[in-house]
Formats: structure tokens, C-alpha cells, sequence
């Protein structure tokens, strides 16, 4: 049974920002811009004590400076092989911490970029660039087998868990996918893709998904 309700907060062209609140705690994964956090922050009245990273990119790190000003004391987790700007809790990967209160561990996640982490608790991985809905990140930075292995590391966890990534890039996955595995070959796409389309259509994200 999960305890948390991750929330997307949209954030530039197609950027999620997944906010979880815990009691009184509260964290943010990749603030790629500050405006729509502060804005959901304030309506909600929560006060904002994690920022967690998954890798440098400026759409996934652009608002934090702007949202500490705000929240001072909120901790910032990320890779230290990577330039993110105000991290106070420099990570490697691997490592077993307290996000929200509850028990989190760190993926180390190369591929997408060489110091890509993911953040895996409560039964949800936010996994930024790494796996999308339908399809995986793109290779900036790391190796083909870099990232065949952090997928793997991946597939390794509960089918049950939920994926939080960061773009809502479901639509475009699957229309690849469709055109590699047509209707034919694997008709469960073409279903997906009608799932889908419903959702955006309502404007509701495609995410999570199921690893599964
Ligand atoms: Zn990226
Ligand atoms: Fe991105």
C-alpha cells in the first residue's frame, strides 16, 4: 500500500515536476523552473524541504536557486560528479536516505548522462531522463551498455512500481514503438496509444506507468 500521492506540477514545454508531501515535509524532483512550484506551493501551503535531482540539465535544475531563496533551509539532493547548482546533499548512488521522511534509495542511473540518478521509495521511482512512458532517455553523455545496464538495474525492481519520469514523452514512445512493432506484430501498443490519447486529451499526464 503506498502513502504517497505524487503530484505533477507541468513545468516548461513538456517537463513534469513531481512534488510528495509527507506530515509536514515536503519535496520536489527536477524544478526545471520555480514559477509553477512556488504558485502550486503556495495554493496548497506547504512548505518545500527537498529538492531532489536526477541529473544536470537545465530543465530539470533551472528552478532551484530561485526556490531556495524561498525555502533557505530546504536540502538539496543530486549527483556531486555533476554541476547542480546549490546541492548541499552530494550523492553517488547507492546510498539508502530519508526523503519525506521515508526510507528512499539511490539509483546510480548513467546513460542519459554519466552522474543520472533515480529515486526509488514508497513503491514509485522518479527516474528523470533514464525510462520514459514507452520508451527510454536519450544517450548525452554515457555509453549504449551504460545504459542498457542502468535499464536493467531498473527492471530489477517490483513490477508493481510505479515510474515517475520527467517528459511527458509517452505519445511520441509509443508511436516509435508502433512503428518498429505494428499492429500485426504486437496490437497491445495500439491500445496504449488509444489509453493515451484519452488522457492527453483531457489533459490529464500519461504518467505514471507501470513497470511491470
Ligand atoms: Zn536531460
Ligand atoms: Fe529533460
Amino acid at each position: 500500500m503506498q502513502k504517497l500521492t505524487p503530484i505533477a506540477i507541468p513545468a516548461l514545454k513538456d517537463n513534469y515536476i513531481w512534488c510528495i508531501k509527507n506530515d509536514h515535509q515536503c519535496a520536489v524532483i527536477d524544478p526545471g523552473e520555480a514559477t509553477p512550484v512556488l504558485n502550486f506551493l503556495a495554493k496548497k501551503r506547504w512548505q518545500l524541504t527537498q529538492i531532489l535531482i536526477t541529473h544536470h540539465h537545465d530543465d530539470h535544475q533551472g528552478g532551484i536557486l530561485e526556490l531556495l531563496a524561498h525555502f533557505p533551509y530546504a536540502e538539496v539532493y543530486g549527483s556531486v560528479t555533476e554541476a547542480i547548482m546549490g546541492l548541499n546533499r552530494p550523492l553517488l548512488g547507492g546510498e539508502t536516505l530519508k526523503i519525506v521522511g521515508l526510507e528512499a534509495q539511490v539509483l546510480a542511473l548513467p546513460g542519459h548522462t554519466l552522474g543520472h540518478l533515480g529515486y526509488y521509495l514508497d513503491g514509485a521511482l522518479f527516474c528523470g531522463d533514464t525510462l520514459f512512458g514507452g520508451g527510454c532517455g536519450r544517450l548525452f553523455e554515457g555509453s549504449y551498455e551504460q545504459l542498457y545496464e542502468s535499464l536493467q538495474k531498473i527492471s530489477e525492481l517490483p513490477n508493481d512500481t510505479q515510474i515517475f519520469p520527467a517528459h511527458e514523452y509517452t505519445l511520441q514512445n509509443l508511436k516509435f514503438a508502433e512503428a518498429v512493432e505494428p499492429l500485426e506484430v504486437n496490437p497491445k501498443i495500439q491500445i496504449r496509444i488509444g489509453k493515451v490519447r484519452d488522457l492527453l486529451d483531457k489533459k490529464k499526464p500519461t504518467l505514471p506507468s507501470l513497470l511491470g
